[in-house]
């Protein structure tokens, strides 16, 4: 706990806020538990990489680090809106998509102002709404492991200042179809600002009946924004980029106001670019990813553990129930090197999120996981 001095200090918001959790790096892992081989399976990170387009942009860097960033991301936001049918001032840019979720939150919430998300949810989507001392209100995933629609339709027009709705979510991995999302939107009040985190989109997109929701969007006259990655599907998550697509330009500026001027440096800009210029490399990785989770379900299936099930999931990773604590089972993961998410949220913890990784380690994980749920009896765990 703080010192008594530090908490009189800081805001009243800051101190009760969780810190985020994300989790153990390979070599800490390595250390901790004297293993060689660690399979990576806890951040949603893509195991095949960036475009070799990216390594060739960054090796000409070096001459030119002494020289401070553009701090418009010129060339990347022109790109990303010839792509996306924007126009640039449409486009944000920031230090990973997180970063433009907390200028969302600095720009738009006030104290008590109240916004609405998932439950269970990707850690950020609570922590800096709080931070700005706004309210959050989360919706519950149904006892299906699905977005409650008719739930989520009635809490949007109660008229919430900022919705938050990731499509598809982290951790769950289910999505709001092309119908419920149609629906959402049409509930969605003046008022208020509609925030579609699709940090899974490029995965998403071979699921049957995920929508377009741009197109959708584009549609209303009201002010929305849809925040992508390049952390994700393109496999920069080491070098912090992702964007967003807003209603206007007016909503960016707004942006401009609060975020840090030279938010997206020299190398996360070259490499992003780079990265989306061969959309075809990432279009693979996303193939064989796809492809991979169905193996893994099959795999998961074979082990026939009873009380052992999975939402359906419309991105690179799976969310598991266990019907059992879910934390023992990630520690014995990785006391055998494999790096999962067990999900701590309160309702929640006999869950835990696995990234789609390569073929082995993916064998690798349910092997181990089929041993040491049949290890520890159900009832005694
Ligand atoms: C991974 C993720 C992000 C953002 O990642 P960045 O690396 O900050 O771009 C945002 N939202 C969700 C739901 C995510 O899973």
């Amino acid at each position: 706990m703080p010192s008594h001095a530090i908490l009189a200090l800081a805001r009243p918001e800051v101190a009760p806020l969780p810190v985020y959790n994300a989790g153990l790096s390979s070599d800490a892992v390595r250390a901790r538990y004297g293993v060689t081989d660690v399979a990576r399976l806890a951040s949603n990170e893509n195991p095949y990489g960036a475009s070799p387009a990216v390594g060739r942009a960054l090796a000409g860097l070096a001459g030119q680090v002494a020289w401070y960033p553009d701090a418009a991301c010129t060339a990347l936001r022109a790109a990303i809106a010839a792509g996306s049918g924007a126009e640039p001032g449409q486009i944000v840019v920031g230090n990973g998509s997180e970063d433009i979720l907390q200028m969302l939150c600095q720009a738009f919430l006030s104290p008590g102002d109240r916004v609405l998300t998932l439950q269970p949810s990707f850690g950020l989507h609570e922590i800096y709404p709080r931070m700005m001392g706004a309210t959050v209100e989360m919706l519950p995933a149904t006892q299906d492991l699905a977005f409650d629609v008719d739930a989520w339709c009635a809490a949007v027009a109660r008229g919430p200042k900022l919705v938050l709705l990731p499509n598809p979510s982290n951790p769950v991995g289910c999505m709001l179809d092309a119908a419920g999302f149609a629906r959402l939107v049409a509930a969605v009040p003046a008022g208020t600002l509609l925030v579609v985190d699709e940090a899974y989109v490029e995965y998403a997109r071979l699921a049957p009946g995920f929508p377009d929701a741009l197109a959708v969007l584009r549609a209303q006259a009201r002010p929305w924004i849809v925040l992508r990655t390049f952390s994700k599907a393109w496999g920069l998550a080491g070098l912090r980029v992702g964007y967003g697509i807003a209603s206007d330009a007016a909503l960016v500026q707004m942006l401009d106001r609060v975020r840090t001027p030279f938010n997206v440096n020299a190398a996360a800009q070259a490499a992003a670019l780079a990265a989306w210029g061969d959309a075809t490399h990432m279009e693979q990785a996303v193939a064989r990813t796809v492809a991979e989770r169905r193996v893994l379900e099959r795999q998961l299936h074979g082990l026939g553990v009873p009380g052992l099930r999975w939402a359906a999931s419309a991105t690179n990773f799976l969310f598991l129930d266990l019907g059992r604590p879910s934390g023992p089972v990630a520690d014995a993961l990785l006391a055998r090197g494999i790096i999962v998410k067990p999900w701590k949220e309160t309702g929640w913890t006999h869950c835990l999120r696995v990234t789609v990784g390569l073929p082995a380690d993916n064998t690798r994980f349910v092997l181990a996981l089929g041993e040491i749920l049949r290890s520890v009896p159900h009832a005694a765990a």
